[in-house]
């Protein structure tokens, strides 16, 4: 399974208790979209690597740490951690796979990528170029050689992109299957070695995905269902139910779901039965709460 990233969780839930501006809501449909490209790409690539040696990193983030950045023009905030959606070790090579998963069209012209509309749309290369740098050294760093591929995957099929040169770069949601089909192959070499360094410089995006800057008095306080975001209602005493998605939840799912969005709002807020009472609603008494804790079922 692949996990949201932290941001993507903070904007899902203040979705229900805050009101996002235009801008923010945005962004969260675009992390949405990018997420299911992630999702629909897994589900494929999972396909052609079950039963074979292959290895697939999901999200691998890490800090390029005391790299040269003087030769980058960048600033340093965004150089201070890379980001690649997946690291697959496949026929004894490296490939990384950024997917995008857009549903509009786009025109390839001279080097430069455009909207129906004409206008300019921002290189999705670049990304794939600072990878590429940035892993090579860390790569380097380990003192490994390993031939790298740096891909970048289109994987909507809605999406048409005209004029798209010939590259090793860039896969198309048509060739998709018949490129993988070729570089999915079962490794000669064991890379355990490899898998092991890269682990070690792992970063997670609570590193670096700070906490939401919002106002917990701003917040709108209840209990909501984790799966589509509608306010749960009260079953019986012992369970509440998503009129929406007719999911239903025990006491004890609300509560560690509360505890899991307050963390991942805001991890220096001081999570307490009184203050998870608060955030619920008075929906949970601080004696329930202070009982499942006693008990060893909340973790806080
Ligand atoms: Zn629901």
């Amino acid at each position: 399974m692949r996990e949201k990233t932290r941001r993507h969780q903070q904007l899902e839930i203040l979705n229900c208790r805050y009101k996002l501006s235009s801008y923010e809501k945005e962004e969260l449909k675009k992390l949405d979209t990018g997420y299911e490209g992630e999702l629909k790409f897994d589900s494929i690539i999972e396909s052609f690597i079950s039963g074979t040696n292959i290895i697939h990193m999901k999200d691998y983030s890490f800090d390029p740490g005391d790299i040269d950045v003087r030769l980058l023009t960048r600033s340093k905030d965004d150089v201070a951690h890379v980001q690649t959606d997946n690291l697959v070790i496949a026929k004894d090579f490296l490939y990384t796979f950024e997917i995008k998963n857009y549903s509009f069209d786009l025109n390839y012209t001279d080097g430069k990528w455009f909207f129906e509309n004409g206008s300019e749309f921002s290189d999705p290369l670049i990304q794939v170029v600072k990878q590429r740098d940035m892993l090579g050294k860390l790569l380097g760093s380990f003192r490994r050689r390993i031939k790298m591929y740096n891909v970048l995957v289109f994987i909507n099929e809605n999406q048409t992109i005209y004029n798209l040169p010939t590259s090793n770069e860039i896969i198309v949601r048509s060739n998709l299957i018949k490129k993988l089909s070729k570089a999915m192959v079962n490794n000669h070499y064991d890379h355990n070695g490899l898998v092991a360094d890269l682990e070690s410089r792992r970063l997670f995006d609570l590193k670096y995905q700070g906490d939401a800057v919002v106002d917990f008095h701003g917040l709108e306080k209840g209990v909501f269902c984790a799966g589509c975001g509608e306010r749960l209602a009260r079953l019986h005493r012992y369970k509440f139910k998503c009129n929406k998605c007719k999911s239903e939840f025990t006491v004890l799912n609300v509560l560690n779901q509360l505890i899991k969005e307050l963390n991942i709002l805001n991890r220096t807020w001081p999570v307490t039965p009184s203050f998870i009472q608060q955030y619920s609603d008075g929906e949970i008494s601080e004696y329930c709460i202070r009982s499942k804790k006693k008990k060893g079922l909340l973790k806080y």
